[in-house]
């Protein structure tokens, strides 16, 4: 399956890259949050009252960072989804267009750019965890302001720049992919790569996979749907199932 690995090779490339890009990206995240909770509170060692947690969480972490995040992910996604491209072109002898006056490809850019913000829905619930963990622990609004500095420079948790690097490149190459092989008339995709050894739970001799990962002639219809439902750390690639890609 040249194509398989090729997408290994091509998305291990991609985190490599911007996985430092996640991190600062993070990191400066992190120091808006900070200071626009210092904001808030204009810096008083008062108490945060409860009621007032969910406002607080909307004031530090505000929609524009959505508007960011997006434009932050560009790189990473462009670069994905036209590896996934370049990878089919190469291995299959054709040439999809991969560059960004390909509407296919500005399209999916801009889909996988909207559900990037999907980031920032879960570090709001980090916050709002740290927030009322602090007001149960009794903290005051400045230590709660160095707990909410010190997860952030820890990322929320343990490799968290590393898991959005990955996921996003998966899901990017995955777009590619969607896009050359629907150029070339494909019609029907296996998900490959991820069965078992790398994700999967071996009890004996049985070992548990998850979701979609190893499913074999999938109408191309329910690409999106399964691409976007894979489990945290897939690592599969979808490929056409019959396209002569095998040489
Ligand atoms: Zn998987």
């Amino acid at each position: 399956m040249p194509f398989l690995k090729a997408g290994t090779a091509s998305k291990d490339k991609t985190v490599k890259k911007y996985k430092p890009k996640m991190a600062t990206m993070l990191k400066s995240q992190n120091d808006r949050i900070v200071d626009r909770y210092r904001e808030y509170f204009n810096l008083k060692a008062d108490n945060i009252p409860i009621y007032e947690v969910d406002i607080l969480i909307d004031y530090i972490l505000p929609d524009i960072e959505d508007g960011i995040i997006k434009t932050e992910t560009v790189p990473m996604h462009t670069s994905g989804i036209q590896k996934g491209i370049e990878d089919i072109n190469d291995i299959a002898k054709v040439s999809v267009d991969a560059s960004l006056g390909n509407i296919a490809v500005a399209q999916a850019l801009n889909n996988i750019g909207l559900q990037v913000t999907r980031v920032n829905s879960s570090t709001k619930v980090f916050l709002r965890r740290i927030v009322l963990k602090g007001i149960a622990d009794g903290d005051g609004v400045l230590a709660i302001s160095d707990k909410i500095k010190d997860a952030g420079v820890n990322e929320y948790y343990k490799g968290r720049a590393l898991a959005i690097a990955r996921t996003e490149t998966r899901k990017a190459y995955d777009e590619g992919g969607k896009i050359a092989f629907t150029d070339l008339g494909v019609e029907k995709f296996d998900v490959v790569g991820c069965v078992g050894t790398l994700v999967g739970t071996t009890y004996g001799s049985r070992t548990e996979t998850y979701g979609a990962c190893g499913l074999l002639g999938l109408p191309m219809i329910r690409w999106d749907e399964i691409s976007g439902k894979h489990h945290i750390n897939h690592a599969g690639t979808q490929t056409a199932t019959l396209i002569p890609l095998d040489e």
